[in-house]
């Protein structure tokens, strides 16, 4: 890779040479990256050739083709062990039984190879031509040398080796290969994409919607990493962060079913789902009764990092969420947290639909909460500092009895514990186009 990095560096460098008459331009990654990001330059790219030889070469007795034959040979003893494998598995042990298992596969191969004999005969052998033409142009370029000055003008055919190497290149692979490793932001950077990373990476050990990559910026990207990517942590951001960002918000997204749960239920319906805006936004946010615009995106982008946790494991599964937006219509209405910070999410173990006032919920909760909230999100169970998801405390009285500020049912989260520059109204979303936004490879590329 590193040789084809030079040979990148070498005809970008030719190239501006050529075209600007200019000395050759100092080049690093991040000047093939903003290369790449402009049509002219990646096509440049795109005609780099890397030297190999050509499938359409190749001898009279296809030896490089016959070398695959060998390969099924392989195959199917995989295969069959894999199989076999399988069958002790099922307690399938009569010899009778095993015997027409192993006789499938080797039917199956039959037809596979006979298959591949009639592809070399019938389309390989045919169309080996390189050689041919190799050949040919050969002989026609001694023939026609001392033409060659009145025929400047007209294009040569393009010289064909007669060894059957050439220069192939996979334009595709390169570029993502390039764009894939360049660094696009770390530590100390500061970017509205940033801002956009650090709200929907929120649930991977909780962040605040800020423009900067902070620590905090560069541990969530490491955990997402490391749980979502599954791959070598760098704490920086570069292409294959991006989408693999772009993946997960696809593939955890907020369903309907859940923006239903969303919305407000005051009934009879005063608001559209969330609150009409009524009162003023003020400190401290306790008692901040102010109607948010909606839910918060960091807090929807916690909860779906929250499922794909949930995801991991076949115990405990989140179920529904009984309450996030209440207006001051709603009969629950005196809440400063459910007007946009908050969401009351309950869960399944196993078959059982933890709900209703049981002492036996308060376990199971518990164990979602420290497991769950405390171990991925960060959350703290209580709203002492600054800029975390906070759960409300969980429990029952003495007499298994409700306790106010407490929850036995569900578990309570929330947004209140962030600095009010972290909840302006712009930090709200109403449905998933404004949850969503572009997508993060969409903003890159602008
Ligand atoms: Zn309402
Ligand atoms: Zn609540």
């Amino acid at each position: 890779m590193k040789a084809l990095h030079q040979i990148l560096t070498g005809t970008l460098i030719y190239s501006t040479q050529r075209k600007k008459n200019l000395p050759p331009p100092t080049f690093t990654d991040s000047d093939l990256k903003e290369g790449l990001r402009r049509s002219w330059t990646a096509e440049l790219i795109g005609h780099l050739l890397v030297k190999y030889e050509s499938e359409w070469y190749a001898d009279e007795a296809l030896s490089k083709w016959n070398e695959i034959d060998d390969l099924f040979e392989e195959e199917k003893q995989q295969q069959k062990t894999l199989i076999e494998a399988g069958l002790d598995e099922w307690r399938i042990t009569e010899l009778y039984q095993r015997d027409i298992a192993m006789k499938k596969v080797d039917e199956a191969h039959e037809h596979v190879k006979k298959n591949w004999q009639l592809e070399k005969a019938q389309r390989i052998k045919p169309s080996l031509w390189w050689q041919q033409v190799a050949q040919a142009q050969a002989q026609a370029q001694t023939t026609s040398t001392e033409q060659s000055d009145a025929n400047a003008n007209t294009p040569k055919l393009s010289n064909l080796s007669t060894d059957g190497k050439a220069w192939f290149i996979h334009p595709v692979a390169m570029v993502d290969y390039f764009a894939g490793n360049n660094i696009l932001f770390k530590k100390g950077d500061k970017d509205e994409i940033i801002r956009e990373i650090n709200i929907r990476l929120a649930g991977f050990g909780g962040n605040v919607p800020t423009d900067e990559f902070t620590e905090r910026t560069e541990n969530m990207i490491k955990q997402f990493q490391r749980d979502y990517m599954q791959v070598k942590e760098t704490g920086v951001v570069d292409m294959n962060v991006i989408k693999a960002i772009d993946e997960f918000h696809e593939e955890y997204a907020i369903s309907n079913t859940i923006w239903l749960q969303l919305k407000c239920r005051c009934s009879p319906k005063k608001c559209s789902g969330f609150g009409n805006g009524l009162g003023t936004n003020t400190s401290p946010e306790r008692y901040n009764t102010y109607e948010f615009p909606s839910i918060h995106r960091s807090l929807l982008f916690g909860f779906s990092a929250l499922i794909f946790y949930l995801s991991r494991q076949n115990v405990y599964k989140f179920r529904e969420i009984s309450s996030g937006y209440r207006c001051h219509s709603h009969k629950d209405g005196k809440t400063a947290n459910h007007r946009g910070k908050a969401l009351d999410i309950q869960f399944n173990k196993g078959t059982w639909a933890i709900g209703g006032l049981n002492k036996n919920n308060i376990a199971p909760l518990l164990y979602i909460r420290d497991n769950f909230f405390k171990t991925y999100l960060n959350a703290q169970d209580n709203w002492k500092e600054k800029n975390l998801f906070t759960t409300e405390p969980i429990g029952l009285d003495a007499n298994d009895k409700p306790i106010t500020g407490y929850t036995y049912s569900w578990i309570h989260m929330d947004v209140r514990s962030f600095e009010k520059q972290y909840l302006l109204d712009e930090y709200f979303c109403t449905d998933a186009t404004t949850l969503n936004k572009e997508k993060l490879i969409t903003l890159i590329n602008k």
